[in-house]
């Protein structure tokens, strides 16, 4: 009998280093965290989480580990496995790769987070089934991966799939990428927060009961007001569900997808913002058949960056 394969799975955030064991079918033997101190350089963030995180899921291993797949958060070369920039990590060109291969000695493959994302959910989630689908990841930021036939579409440079950085509003707010208007701008977590902290600014409505200061608003706040009924809260999810149908109706139009999968924090609040998502793209993509693209919450969770990192690793296998 051939010897079965396992692989392991990493996730670096900005809070917590990950991973997991699988073995081909994607059942977890084992998994692992560790926080991570981003005032630590790039050096010590190795030693003291993503290291030990991987060391301790290789240990736990039911058998001999033939890859390592790891997503973290921004622009990385996934043929070197250099991270060129990564804002939220705040490192410079981090040969992530090399740096895994010289401590593991087993091939290791990174890649950008939401990428591997969209590779967990094509192996292991709600993308098994279809040919053409597209990640959505809204949490601080709003990230975008695209399966087109079958095939991970990365671009010229590996910069496919920002999909938070469509323009939506030509003159809407500042976005960390220097641009104005773009989608993370309005409907990630911190913007939808910030809507609704100038709506009240404005006067449209009175503080949610339970929040005791402007400043404590989250989207996670905003979502239990609404739950609750608070007429403003509801107000910004149905103009988040807005902003978003226009975006995904643009998708839409591009690519002819069979599904779209919304995930991260975000996607939490879904139930509040999907009426008007739908709404908007009803009226707005009109080449293809209304309510063709099926568009749910992702399938992975919690889990779809590690998922996802055994999906790169399993699929660099299956390659060789
Ligand atoms: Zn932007």
């Amino acid at each position: 009998m051939a010897e079965k394969t396992f692989v392991i799975g990493a996730d670096l955030g900005g809070t917590h280093a990950a991973a997991v064991v699988v073995d081909r079918e994607g059942n977890i033997y084992y998994q692992y965290e560790l926080p991570v101190d981003l005032s630590h350089c790039a050096d010590e963030v190795f030693e003291k989480s993503i290291f030990p995180v991987i060391e301790k899921v290789i240990k736990n291993s039911p058998g001999r580990v033939s890859s390592i797949g790891m997503g973290l958060p921004g622009r990385i070369d996934s043929r070197t496995g250099i991270c060129h920039f990564s804002p939220n990590l705040q490192w410079h060109n981090v040969p992530v790769g090399p740096k895994l291969e010289e401590k593991f000695n087993i091939p290791c493959h990174v890649m950008n987070d939401v990428t591997v994302a969209t590779l967990g959910e094509q192996m292991f989630g709600l993308g098994k089934d279809v040919d053409n689908f597209i990640l959505m990841a809204i949490g601080t930021g709003i990230g975008g991966g695209i399966v087109n036939e079958g095939r991970l579409v990365l671009g010229a440079i590996e910069s496919a799939g920002e999909i938070g950085h469509m323009t939506i509003v030509p003159d809407g707010y500042l976005c960390n990428c220097g641009n104005r208007g773009c989608l993370e701008a309005l409907c990630s977590g911190p913007n939808i927060a910030r809507r609704y902290r100038e709506a009240l600014e404005r006067g449209e409505g009175e503080l949610a009961p339970g929040l005791d200061g402007i400043e404590e608003v989250t989207a996670g706040t905003i979502q239990r007001a609404a739950a609750a009924g608070d007429p403003l809260a509801i107000k910004i999810w149905e103009e988040t569900g807005r902003y978003l149908g226009i975006g995904i109706a643009n998708l839409i139009t591009v690519l002819n997808p069979d599904r779209i999968l919304i995930g991260g924090r975000v996607a939490n609040a879904l139930d509040l913002f999907l009426p008007a998502l739908l709404n908007e793209v009803r009226f707005r993509a009109r080449m293809v058949p209304p309510d063709f693209t099926e568009i749910k919450h992702a399938g992975l969770a919690e889990n779809a960056g590690v998922m996802g990192g055994a999906a790169l690793a399993l699929s660099w296998i299956e390659k060789h």
